[in-house]
């Protein structure tokens, strides 16, 4: 089937699996191994990757920590924040449409005594400042509002909000999981104080990521250990895994601003013939603050779950991969107050570097027949 769910996972560019397979085998040292070549070779190439990442963030190398990934990056951020300053400040502002991630470690904090806001978005998806300034408090600690929505898409008022928490002395935490890569992120134009960022969303491989932590930002660590990673992240580096992260945000930043161009076209043709051929459907969020290969749209009177089941040409989902063992209408389709029925009939489009005309030509002709057919 044609694969049209990359803000699930994306597969690893042959030029990151090239940069990544010597340090499996001949190059295979221990990053922290001081007193021979193995080590310092693989020192080097951390460093070097480290590099990549930071440049694609406008980060400096020093503010890269990696992780497993951005669920431990937002474990990180957020724990690690609170267990830091969370005597001095307990509450914390969130929004009810974020990653699982980012949601359920703010329950887990909440069983330990901070204090949760969670702001409703509008129809659109979209949270506005004035909503975000009215929920700030005295005690406010942290500010966490991921950059791009997984499941619709939107992108929320990122700038506006670094601006507002840098004056308020908060801390801003944002999960760019499904933004860095796609399109400009730079954690100094925007004053981000930690970032949640994953390789398998920019085309490398899955089970490594990072957090930049901004210089001055204190965290207390998840994992004790070895001290690596500046004592923030104990554990033998992923060398293979962060060279291919590396290689990936180096190819991202080389190749962003024309993909975005055309994935945007490809995008838009596919979300216009959608809503033209087939009647009663609605594109769920914002369409102007939007990823450029992210469409989420709705069909009224199809069952759900037997369109899902009846896509068999091409690979989409109806939200996120990580809570889809559960068939249950999408939290965030259901914050943006959309009615239950319709949101199990939403089908999340997500394109990407492998993405041609010719199969979204065909996504549109089968999503109109498998439409057509199950209304009849
Ligand atoms: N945050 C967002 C917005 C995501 O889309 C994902 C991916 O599913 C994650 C966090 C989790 O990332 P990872 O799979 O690297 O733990």
């Amino acid at each position: 089937p044609i694969y049209l769910d990359y803000n699930a996972t994306t597969p690893v560019d042959p030029r990151v699996l090239d940069a990544m397979l010597p340090w499996f085998t001949e190059q295979f040292g221990n990053a922290a191994s001081r007193t021979h070549l193995y080590g310092w070779e693989a020192a080097d190439a951390v460093a070097h990757a480290r590099q990549q990442v930071a440049r694609l963030i406008g980060a400096s190398e020093k503010e890269i920590i990696f992780t497993s990934g951005a669920t431990e990056a937002n474990n990180l951020a957020l724990k690690g924040t609170f267990e830091a300053l969370g005597a001095q400040k307990n509450h914390i502002v969130t929004v009810a449409t974020e990653h699982k991630a980012v949601f359920d470690t703010c329950q887990h904090l909440e069983a330990l005594g901070a204090e949760v806001t969670y702001l409703m978005p509008a129809s659109d998806g979209l949270i506005t400042l004035e909503q975000l300034e009215n929920a700030l408090r005295p005690d406010t600690l942290l500010v966490s509002v991921m950059y791009a929505n997984n499941e619709i898409g939107v992108i929320q008022p990122i700038a506006d909000i670094g601006r507002l928490c840098r004056e308020r002395v908060i801390i801003f935490h944002t999960d760019a999981t499904q933004a860095v890569g796609k399109i400009p992120v730079d954690v100094a134009r925007d004053n981000i104080d930690l970032l949640s960022l994953s390789a398998h969303k920019l085309y490398g491989p899955k089970g490594i990521g990072a957090l930049y932590v901004r210089k001055g930002i204190k965290l207390t660590a998840q994992l004790d250990g070895g001290r690596h990673e500046r004592g923030l992240r104990s554990g033998t580096l992923n060398v293979p895994g962060i060279v291919g992260l590396g290689k990936a945000c180096q190819l991202a930043g080389t190749s962003m601003l024309e993909e975005e161009k055309r994935l945007s076209i490809l995008r838009d043709r596919l979300e216009n013939e959608i809503l033209n051929a087939v009647i009663d459907t609605h594109v769920n969020g914002n369409r102007t603050y939007r990823l450029p290969q992210t469409t989420n749209i709705s069909f009224e009177n199809v069952d759900g779950e037997a369109l899902l089941m009846s896509f068999n040409r091409i690979a989409v989902s109806n939200g996120s991969a990580c809570t889809s063992a559960l068939i249950e209408p999408s939290y965030v389709l259901k914050a943006l107050g959309v009615p239950d029925d319709l949101a199990h009939a939403s089908v999340r489009f997500s394109l990407g570097r492998f993405t041609r005309e010719a199969d979204v030509e065909e996504t549109i002709a089968h999503v109109r027949d498998v439409v057509e057919r199950l209304r009849r």
